[in-house]
C-alpha cells in the first residue's frame, strides 16, 4: 500500500474442491470471483479445498491448475492446499477449545450422536443440504461428558451458537452483492454445526473459515448453495479474530486493514442443467476435458460464461482479460434467477 493508496488492498480467493475436472458451472463461478478480484485491483488467490481426502480426486488440482491457465485466469503467490495447513487449524481449535459463550457454555462440546441419530432429530433442510443439529449432545452434563471422553467413545467437535433468538448474537447479518441485506439466526438456521468431524478431519466450515481469516481474503465470490453457511462462516471468525493469532506471516503486512471489515460477498446463482439437474460434475460433456476434446476454443467457454453472468449480452467468444472493464454484479442483482443451460456448447 503507497501514501497515494489508502484504500486497503483487496484479496479475493478461487476454493476449488479437487474432487473431479471442473465444469461450466466452476468456470462460471471462477471467471466471477477473477473478474471481481482484477476488477478492484486486488490480489486473487488459489486454495485447493482439500481437506477432506477420501473425496479427492488424484491430479484434479493440476487440472484445474491446468484449465485456468488455458483459459486466462491466473491468480497470485503459490496455491495453498488446505491438507497443508493442519497445524494453523490445530492451532485455531486449541484457542476455541479455550473458549466459552456469554453464558458460561464451552464454545466447542463433543457430540458423540451417530448420523442416523442426527438424522432422525435434526429439522429438514431447506434445500441448500443445511440440517440444524437439535443440539442433544449440548445437553450431557460436564461429568457424563468426561467420563465418555475418557472411555474413548466416538465424537465430533461442534461449535456452540446462541441459544436463542433472543440473544444479540444469534442475528448474523451481511450485504450480499447479489442477494441484498442478509439475517440468519444462528439458534434458528443454522445450529450447532460440526467442527471436526469423528475422523479428525476439520469440517469445510472451519477450515475455509480459518483460511479466509487467516490469508486477509476480503472478497468472496461463490455459489448462492453457501449463503447460508457464511452466517456461520462469520462466527467462527469473529472467535478467530478474537484469538488475536496472527495471520500467516507472507500475507501479514499486506492485508491488516482488509481484515478488520466484513468482507464482501457476492452469492451467484447456480447453473442448472436443461433437464433441472444441477451442474455437477457427471454432467460430463460440459466438463473441461471434454470441452478441450472436442475442440473448444477458450474465449468460447469465456464467452459462454461471460453471458451466464450478465456481462456479455449474447454468447460470444471473448478473452477473460477484456471483460475486466465493463464487469460489475448488476445484472445479476437484476436477475437472481438460477441460470439454465443446454448440455451443448
Ligand atoms: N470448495 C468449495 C467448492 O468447490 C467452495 C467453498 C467456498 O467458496 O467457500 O464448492
Amino acid at each position: 500500500m503507497t501514501a497515494e493508496s489508502p484504500r486497503p488492498l483487496q484479496i479475493g480467493r478461487l476454493a476449488p474442491s479437487p474432487t473431479g475436472r471442473m465444469h461450466l458451472g466452476n468456470v462460471y463461478a471462477a471467471l466471477a470471483a477473477w473478474l471481481d478480484a482484477r476488477k478492484v485491483g486486488g490480489m486473487l488467490r488459489l486454495r485447493i479445498e482439500d481437506i477432506d481426502t477420501y473425496r479427492v480426486v488424484s491430479d484434479a488440482d493440476s487440472w484445474i491448475m491446468d484449465d485456468l491457465d488455458w483459459l486466462g485466469m491466473d491468480w497470485d503467490g503459490p496455491a495453498a492446499y488446505q491438507s497443508r495447513r493442519l497445524t494453523s487449524y490445530d492451532a485455531m481449535f486449541r484457542w476455541f477449545m479455550t473458549q466459552h459463550l456469554p453464558s458460561g457454555e464451552p464454545l466447542l462440546y463433543p457430540c458423540f450422536c451417530s448420523r442416523a441419530d442426527i438424522r432422525a432429530a435434526s429439522a429438514p433442510n431447506e434445500g441448500d443440504g443445511f440440517s440444524r443439529y437439535p443440539g442433544t449432545c449440548r445437553q450431557i452434563g460436564d461429568a457424563e461428558r468426561r467420563r465418555r471422553l475418557d472411555a474413548g467413545d466416538r465424537h465430533s467437535w461442534r461449535i456452540a451458537v446462541p441459544r436463542s433468538d433472543d440473544d444479540s448474537d444469534d442475528l448474523v447479518r451481511f450485504h450480499d452483492e447479489i442477494f441484498g441485506p442478509q439475517a440468519f439466526s444462528l439458534s434458528s438456521q443454522l445450529g450447532d454445526v460440526i467442527i471436526r468431524r469423528s475422523d479428525g478431519v476439520y469440517a469445510y466450515q472451519f477450515a475455509t473459515a480459518v483460511d479466509d481469516w487467516s490469508m486477509g481474503v476480503s472478497r468472496i465470490v461463490r455459489g448462492r448453495d453457501l449463503l447460508r453457511s457464511t452466517a456461520i462462516q462469520l462466527w467462527i471468525q469473529r472467535h478467530c479474530q478474537e484469538s488475536g493469532q496472527s495471520h500467516d506471516a507472507a500475507w501479514r503486512n499486506k492485508t491488516m486493514g482488509a481484515i478488520r471489515r466484513q468482507p464482501f460477498f457476492a452469492h451467484l446463482p447456480l447453473i442448472d442443467g436443461s433437464d433441472g439437474r444441477r451442474m455437477a460434475k457427471r454432467f460430463n460433456s460440459l466438463d473441461m476435458g471434454a470441452l478441450r476434446a472436442s475442440g473448444t476454443r477458450p474465449q468460447e467457454v469465456i464467452g459462454r460464461c461471460a453471458w451466464l453472468l450478465g456481462v456479455l449480452p449474447e454468447a460470444t467468444p471473448v478473452e477473460a482479460k477484456d471483460l475486466i472493464g465493463a464487469f460489475s454484479f448488476a445484472a445479476l442483482h437484476e436477475d437472481r434467477e438460477d441460470r439454465i443451460l443446454d448440455a451443448e456448447m
